[in-house]
């Protein structure tokens, strides 16, 4: 078995789409025109925020990162991971060889700015994860990389206590998504306010791309 860990997640972890009134577009880029058009208001973050911040990149990439929620940039500009934290996801994608705009798309998972950039509320998340959920059901990666602890845990089996200095850097699966290759890395603010642990980053995404090239997954 090539997963470091394969875990049981309970497939409520990532809630579906049950509205009549959320975007049902069965094809991504119909989905993500109509979620940032959407004018949400499933959580109070649709009063602060100035965009909805749907995603970056490309959707047939079939490598997809997940970040927390939006910063001030993202909100002002409608687009995922474009300010101090983003530059630094960048640095590091390039540094392995991967476009941030044509070998991934990156996401969040929530979709609005949290005001003051503080961590998303559990019912702020509980109304958003629905549209991550529809963003894996349609984009259909085979890799995913959850960036930081606030990804990796609505991703894992519910109440399960980590600690993101075990997690970092593992492979993982889950039976609720069993085409899907889950990794866990650094969150990239993390790496602006520690930049001694770049090096180590930029080996976690080393072995992201030592296994896809292994499975003939990495994009060139
Ligand atoms: N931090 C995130 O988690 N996501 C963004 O889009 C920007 C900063």
């Amino acid at each position: 078995m090539w997963f470091d860990t394969v875990m049981t997640a309970a497939d409520d972890t990532l809630p579906a789409l049950e509205s009549a009134a959320s975007p049902a577009a069965s094809d991504y880029r119909a989905f993500a025109t109509q979620l940032r058009e959407s004018g949400c208001r499933r959580c109070a973050l649709g009063a602060t925020r100035t965009n909805i911040v749907v995603d970056r990149g490309d959707p047939a990439a079939g490598i997809m990162a997940v970040g927390e929620g939006p910063g001030e940039q993202e909100d002002l500009s409608g687009r995922a991971f474009v300010g101090r934290a983003g530059r630094v996801l960048d640095e590091l994608l390039r540094a392995v060889g991967l476009d941030p705009e044509r070998h991934l798309l990156i996401a969040n998972v929530v979709k609005c700015r949290p005001p003051g950039n503080r961590v998303p509320h559990a019912d702020e998340v509980a109304a958003c994860l629905p549209y991550l959920r529809r963003q894996l059901e349609l984009v259909k990666p085979h890799t995913v990389l959850l960036l930081g602890a606030t990804a990796y845990r609505h991703f894992v089996p519910a109440q399960r206590a980590f600690a993101m200095e075990r997690e970092v850097g593992r492979r993982f699966a889950l039976e609720a998504w069993p085409a899907i290759a889950f990794y866990t890395l650094y969150h990239p603010a993390y790496l602006l306010r520690s930049p001694g642990k770049k090096p180590l980053a930029l080996g976690h995404l080393e072995k992201v791309r030592r296994e896809l090239e292994a499975r003939a997954q990495w994009p060139s």
